[in-house]
């Protein structure tokens, strides 16, 4: 079986119908250059910048973030390299922060000030690493991306950020490039007023890895609870549907970014619902290539359709066998 995926690195991701897919990589450093290479990836559609931030007792500088990043963009060569501004909190504490920052002895921290809010509230933090990722945008196609956003005044208050790291370039007459800028959906406020925020925005990527945990209130790390932790919940799949109609509606990019997408179960039902780029872990993709391939999106609509009407989620896994099997 392994053996069979691996003559898939060098097909195109191309349905059955001829729809082409982006196939895209999720990052956490810049070491895994090589196996993105590899398999034909079609570019970096999540970099995780925590950890440029964590296990050090001070932030990083524009110039360190600059070298990283743009010593990664050129690596990339001619392919897309979505960075996430860092999305800090929880579980990903950075020593430097005082005590009025850190979400820790608060009885919800995961519903304290992580993510953007977090950036908001250190914008000299904030436009640091903005400024960092304009720069790194003047040697090849980088995007921006903003976590855990749930309102439309958050996402004006990036942008107003955004053009203050701009104008601070231009007075330092530091060379930048163009980027396009979006943010992650994965809190069920954002999902569900999506198209205000897509007016403000060039893209956006559904983290599903959130999205599932605050729309069923389940923690994402939490082993006693995580029977109830079901991707497949028709509260998620009407959320994920909404957003991804929504985009497509308005012309704008969307992609999945979290767990979801790499779990080939899923590949099926996110191409019925009009999904056509998803990023993951590299080890998952040439698993979701494969379905990719056997699937054809016309069929799919009218199936996922019919799926959709089941609010059972005991039901959703059978209902998913029934459109992932296949015709020999
Ligand atoms: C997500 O929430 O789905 C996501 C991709 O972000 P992270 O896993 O880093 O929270
Ligand atoms: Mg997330």
């Amino acid at each position: 079986r392994k053996r069979a995926l691996n003559k898939l690195k060098k097909s195109a991701a191309t349905t059955e119908d001829g729809i082409n897919i982006e196939l895209l990589a999720n990052m956490e450093s810049v070491d895994d250059i090589k196996q993105l290479h590899n398999l034909g990836a079609d570019g970096v559609g999540l970099f995780r910048s925590e950890f440029l931030y964590l296990n050090r007792d001070t932030m990083p500088s524009e110039e360190e973030q600059y070298e990283v990043y743009s010593a990664f963009v050129k690596k990339l060569k001619g392919k897309n390299l979505t960075i996430r501004t860092v999305d800090l909190g929880v579980d990903k504490n950075p020593r430097w922060f005082g005590q009025n920052t850190t979400p820790n002895g608060s009885l919800n921290p995961a519903l304290g000030l992580t993510g953007i809010r977090l950036c908001l509230a250190e914008p000299v933090m904030f436009r640091t690493q903005m400024r960092a990722i304009l720069r790194a945008a003047a040697h090849g196609p980088v995007k921006m991306m903003w976590p855990m956003v749930a309102s439309l005044s958050e996402l004006k208050q990036c942008l107003v950020h955004l053009e203050t790291a701009k104008r601070q370039l231009n007075e330092r007459d530091e060379t930048f490039g163009n980027i396009e800028v979006g943010c992650m959906i994965e809190i069920p406020s954002a999902a569900l007023t999506v198209g205000s925020l897509l007016k403000q925005v060039d893209f956006i990527s559904i983290g599903t890895n959130d999205l599932i945990q605050y729309t069923l209130s389940v923690d994402r790390g939490d082993d006693s609870v995580s029977y109830l932790y079901q991707p497949g919940h028709p509260a998620v799949l009407k959320l994920l549907q909404h957003i991804i109609r929504t985009a497509n509606r308005m012309g704008k990019t969307v992609s999945v970014c979290g767990e979801m997408a790499g779990d080939n179960t899923y590949t099926r039902l996110l191409l019925g619902m009009g999904l056509r780029r998803f990023s993951m872990n590299p080890n998952n993709l040439l698993g979701v290539k494969d379905m990719v391939l056997r699937s054809d999106t016309v069929k799919l609509e009218s199936e996922v359709a019919r799926l959709m009407r089941n609010e059972d989620p005991e039901k959703t896994d059978k209902l998913l066998k029934a459109l992932n099997k296949v015709e020999e």
